[in-house]
């Protein structure tokens, strides 16, 4: 049976977390002698001498808006990175606990894991690219706390089986992490829905890549209230700071913007597949539901090198297991799309 407390290390059940300046009165205020600021102001045109709001209600509320999720099962991080960073500092103690990766995926999993000392368990994708149900279910033990399911999967492009991880939810005790960064590019439905149904589920979206906000960097997580307040009592008081909080606030008003891009993402995507299909050192493309495409080659490092040098950069993921001779390639404007294509019309004259 899953439960929360067979998963959280001791030293976070005991933890009483930095309580800021701001979360000890309650009431209106307007003279703000309590955190050591600059009263004055800031030397800019827009004021940033106040510290930030630690549990960001404003954004929350818009993201409710739209994901139809309440604020009491968001979390919000410093990109989607550093809420990986914080479910391994709730749950896996260092030198003991283990995780179970799916490869090829996302690489900052095995990255956290490891700056946390904690072992990351590698169960391969199956040669289509779906879970290795068994093999997962063999690597699994006592110490398993948690397993990062990134669906769409990047490098490869194409969506989990929705059953399999359902199976996975319904029978591992431990916390079930789906990584939904391309969500926005997918015509499969999100996990959200399913938080009532789980309470071992973590659901992370991001605002870096259909939001186009990378650079503010603001990830989500959606999860059950006790893992939510788990993670807020774990991350940094101010971990989003005041800009990015605004910023985005901002952004999250231009829905129709940004389906406008998305639908554009797509036409491109499949323009481009149409386009590379034609190479001869095209071997095979994969299915993708993400702003990306996984693209299989004769001669991955040629075709690298030869783009890098026309000012062109993909992702060579060739030496990645089960990615052997292929290319990662962003889908662009139609405007690099075209350079990218025409380029390698080029490519061994
Ligand atoms: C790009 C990406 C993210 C985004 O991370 P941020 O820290 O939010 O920018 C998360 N997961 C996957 C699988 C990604 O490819």
């Amino acid at each position: 049976m899953y439960n929360i407390n067979n998963l959280l290390r001791e030293n976070i059940k005991k933890l009483t977390p930095y309580s800021s300046a701001r979360d000890e009165y309650q009431g209106e205020a307007n003279v703000f002698l309590d955190a050591n600021e600059n009263a004055f102001g800031s030397p800019l045109a827009q004021q940033f001498n106040r510290y930030p709001d630690p549990l960001q209600y404003e954004l929350k509320k818009r993201i409710t808006e739209i994901k139809g999720v309440p604020p009491r099962n968001i979390f919000i991080g410093n990109g989607s990175d550093e809420a990986i960073d914080i479910l391994f500092r709730s749950f896996c103690n260092p030198g003991v606990d283990n995780v179970i990766l799916v490869p090829p995926t996302y690489g900052m999993y095995e990255v956290s894991a490891n700056i946390n000392d904690i072992e990351a368990r590698k169960v391969l994708l199956t040669e289509d690219y779906q879970l290795n149900l068994e093999g997962i279910a063999e690597a699994i033990d006592e110490r398993t706390k948690l397993i990062f399911i990134c669906s769409p999967n990047n490098p490869t492009g194409n969506s989990i089986n929705r059953e399999d991880i359902e199976t996975l939810l319904a029978n591992f005790n431990g916390i079930v992490v789906v990584d939904e960064a391309y969500i926005n590019f997918s015509r499969q439905k999100s996990f959200i829905q399913e938080l009532t149904e789980y309470a071992n589920l973590v659901v992370m979206q991001t605002l870096s890549k259909a939001w186009g906000l990378a650079g503010l960097r603001v990830g989500m997580a959606f999860a059950s209230e006790e893992i939510i307040r788990v993670m807020n009592k774990v991350k940094p008081p101010y971990n989003v700071n005041e800009s990015s909080q605004q910023l985005a606030l901002e952004a999250l008003a231009n829905v129709a913007q940004v389906n406008n891009w998305i639908k554009e993402t797509l036409t491109q995507r499949d323009r481009l597949v149409l386009a590379l299909k034609e190479f001869d050192f095209v071997v095979d493309i994969y299915p993708s539901d993400a702003n990306f495409i996984l693209v299989k080659t004769t001669d991955a490092n040629g075709i690298y090198d030869y783009l890098v040098s026309k000012g062109i950069i993909v992702r060579n993921r060739s030496k990645v297991e089960l990615c052997e001779g292929s290319l990662r390639i962003t889908v662009g404007t139609p405007e690099e799309n075209t350079v990218l294509l025409d380029t390698l019309n080029n490519f061994g004259n």
